[in-house]
């Protein structure tokens, strides 16, 4: 049925990270008929209000990609809103849906439904066997109780609704706010914001062969008081600090971007496009009870993704590592080898994504600010 391609598909948070990949690879497959509603048009968390909407445009399939979301700083601060939004818009948008004769839904929830200490990589049989991370089991809640939802509608009226979950995801549309952004467009923006002020601000004169030795002033004013408690000589007396550095090291000490934490973490990264091409996948070919893992199995270390957003950009300068933000999780691989069974491999690789991201961020985010 998704082989129709002028049926009605409703993709709910359309302007989205998630809901515009959506978009796009729907459009690049050729469906022409899809239905879309911003926040202002259709508030999904009031009910009469996605009722009426329901009853008046009866869509044929639903892709729930719309939700209260933010990162750890943003989920430790509105606790109540991540909740309750969450579960007032997957409760509407999935009752509605059923109500007014949709074929068939998708819900898309995150890797933190998981329990903290599930093993890795992670199947989709850990769901529900462990406590969850605490900063985030506001947002883990409402996405577990979004699967339950849909596998409650399966099973009293066997209607078609599934669940995928994704990984950490990135690319166009992607949150770059410096401080409440994900790791990945946070490292994106910092990197580039050093390269272009550096490109302004940092010429370097002379060859950069020359050595010199530098002394903190702090460390002169301790030297100065020292002398005066105990030296009373004839001949003068050196004050230096044995640090000796050539121009170019410390023209390179100069340009660094911080890292958060230690570097340790390992982290699974999907391209939003290929998250996009498996939820049409996941429609077209999955009708299960069970909630289905949408991940890239490719897991880099902080240290390993800075070093490639780093190159990317073009940034020349070096790294440093900020010990006092905290490391989270030390690993949340997805075990994707149920997709795989289906047939979904992922296409997009890393650096590729990357690329393809910054190009993005240049001609988006950059041009327009
Ligand atoms: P998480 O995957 O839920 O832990 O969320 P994040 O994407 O916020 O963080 C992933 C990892 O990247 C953590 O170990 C962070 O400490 C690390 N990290 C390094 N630099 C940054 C940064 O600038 N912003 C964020 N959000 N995380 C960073």
């Amino acid at each position: 049925e998704m082989s129709d391609k002028s049926a009605k598909i409703f993709v709910a948070g359309h302007r989205g990270l998630v809901g515009s990949a959506i978009v796009r690879k729907l459009q690049q497959l050729g469906y022409t008929n899809l239905l879309l509603r911003t926040h202002a048009e259709l508030d999904l968390t009031r009910q009469a209000d996605v009722e009426s909407f329901f009853a008046q445009e009866k869509p044929v399939h639903v892709i729930l990609a719309a939700a209260k979301v933010g990162g750890i700083h943003a989920n430790n601060t509105y606790p109540a809103d991540f909740i309750a939004v969450n579960l007032q818009i997957q409760t509407n948008v999935i009752h509605s849906a059923y109500l007014h004769g949709v074929k068939k839904l998708l819900f898309l929830g995150s890797s933190c439904i998981y329990p903290k200490f599930a093993p890795q990589p992670i199947p989709e049989s850990a769901l529900l066997t462990g406590p969850l991370e605490p900063t985030n089991e506001w947002y883990a809640i409402a996405k577990i109780a979004g699967i339950k939802t849909c596998q409650a509608y399966r099973i009293q009226h066997n209607w078609d609704a599934i669940s995928g979950m994704p990984t950490n995801l990135y690319g166009p549309n992607d949150n770059f706010h410096p401080q409440n952004s994900h790791v990945l467009p946070a490292l994106m923006r910092r990197f580039h914001e050093a390269k272009v002020s550096g490109a302004e601000e940092v010429v370097v004169w002379g060859s950069g062969s020359p050595l010199r030795e530098f002394l903190h002033v702090d460390d002169l004013a301790d030297a100065c008081v020292f002398l005066l408690e105990n030296y009373s000589g004839l001949e003068h007396v050196n004050i230096g600090s044995g640090q000796e550095v050539t121009i170019k090291e410390l023209a390179e000490l100069v340009k660094e971007v911080v890292v958060w934490g230690t570097g340790s973490p390992l982290r699974e990264f999907l391209h939003v496009d290929d998250l996009a091409d498996a939820c049409v996948f996941l429609l077209e070919n999955y009708s299960g009870l069970e909630h289905v893992n949408i991940g890239s199995g490719q897991e880099v270390t902080i240290k390993e993704l800075a070093e490639l957003v780093k190159e990317v950009v073009g940034f020349e300068g070096k790294l440093g590592w900020d010990s006092t933000k905290p490391d989270g999780t030390p690993r949340k691989l997805m075990d994707s080898s149920k997709l795989a069974s289906l047939g979904w491999t992922p296409k997009v690789s890393l650096r590729d994504g990357l690329r393809q991201t910054y190009e993005w961020y240049l001609e988006n985010v950059c041009a327009a600010s």
